[in-house]
């Protein structure tokens, strides 16, 4: 069993580090939010007075944190030189490649073994420990964080080296925002050629139409298993994150000099939603913009 310091016990991280602790693990949790803080002591784990407490002879240092900005600034105010040269630092949260990879390099630098290791699966997952975690980083720390990972995963995949966990996540989130704006627009056109919702499923989700978003996550209420759709579109994977995701993939591509009209489209839809009040609601709720039926919640 290992010391675990896991900084950012947010929306994820909060259901993340508990998981470590019930799998037998020393965890010292710390975030900026003492509300954060309770709850994760409540959950099992220590408490840290500060990031720099929290990492003190740990053998491992988790962060999940909201973007790169953060995660630069904890890992090189924070971390570097507070914890022991012999720690593996494991940075789950999304952020853009190319800030994995300088990190990744920084930490080298100090002689710190270090992976990106950015999660698919929402709230739920991160709670339940069934996250699918997409690591980038040598084999020997692939092989180190893989079963430090565990209790929080259903999946670890190893992506291939430093910013490659990264790389996979955002071209499989652009793929999950492309497709779920065509499964709405698929929805509100079949609704208007006079097809019955349920009936459009059943077709779909057995022909070549079906996709992720159709099957298991179907932005149309009453269809298909229960999903977001079901709950006013709120809970979920959050419009406002996806298109902070989206955003990662296009900076990429430029970065690349590779063209994505899809994903600029995508892009360009969610930002819309976001602009007009829907950032907080699941991101299947863009249907309600594509049929005109949205209303921004009061207040926003
Ligand atoms: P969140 O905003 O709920 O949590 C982030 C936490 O980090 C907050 O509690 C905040 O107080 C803390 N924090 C910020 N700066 C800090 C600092 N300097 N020191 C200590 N704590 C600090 O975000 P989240 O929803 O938990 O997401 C975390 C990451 O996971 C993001 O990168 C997000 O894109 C990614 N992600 C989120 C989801 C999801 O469904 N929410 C799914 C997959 C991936």
């Amino acid at each position: 069993m290992a010391r675990i310091a896991f900084i950012g016990l947010g929306h994820m991280g909060g259901g993340m580090a508990p998981n470590l602790a019930k799998a037998g693990h020393e965890v010292r949790a710390f975030d900026l939010s003492q509300e954060a803080l309770d709850a994760a002591e409540k959950a099992g784990c220590g408490r840290a007075g500060s990031a720099e407490e929290a990492v003190r002879d740990a053998e491992v240092v988790i962060t999940m944190l909201p973007a790169a900005k953060h995660v630069l600034g904890v890992y090189r105010d924070q971390v570097f030189g507070n914890a022991p040269a012999s720690a593996l630092l494991i940075d789950c949260s999304t952020i853009d490649v190319g800030s994995a990879r300088t990190i990744e390099e920084e930490a080298q630098a100090q002689g710190y073994e270090m992976v990106d290791a950015p999660v698919s699966g929402g709230i739920a997952a991160a709670a339940g420990g069934t996250l699918a975690f997409m690591v980038g980083g040598s084999d020997a720390a692939f092989a180190r964080a893989k079963p430090i990972i565990e209790p929080m995963a259903k999946a670890v995949i190893h992506a291939g080296g430093a910013g490659a966990g990264q790389a996979a996540k955002i071209c499989n989130n652009m793929i999950l925002g492309a497709t779920m704006a065509v499964t709405c627009e698929a929805f509100v056109l079949a609704q208007k050629l006079g097809l019955d919702p349920q009936v459009f499923f059943d077709i779909s989700s057995q022909a070549s139409g079906q996709s992720w978003s159709m099957t298991t996550y179907c932005p149309v209420p009453g269809v298909g298993p229960k999903t977001p759709a079901d709950n006013n579109y709120d809970g979920g994977f959050a419009a406002a994150l996806m298109l902070k995701d989206l955003r990662l993939a296009l900076e990429a591509a430029e970065q690349a000099g590779v063209e994505l009209e899809m994903g600029d489209e995508a892009e360009e839809m969610y930002a819309e939603f976001v602009e007009r009040g829907g950032g907080g609601k699941d991101f299947s709720g863009i249907i309600k913009m594509i049929d005109d039926s949205w209303e921004a919640p009061s207040g926003q």
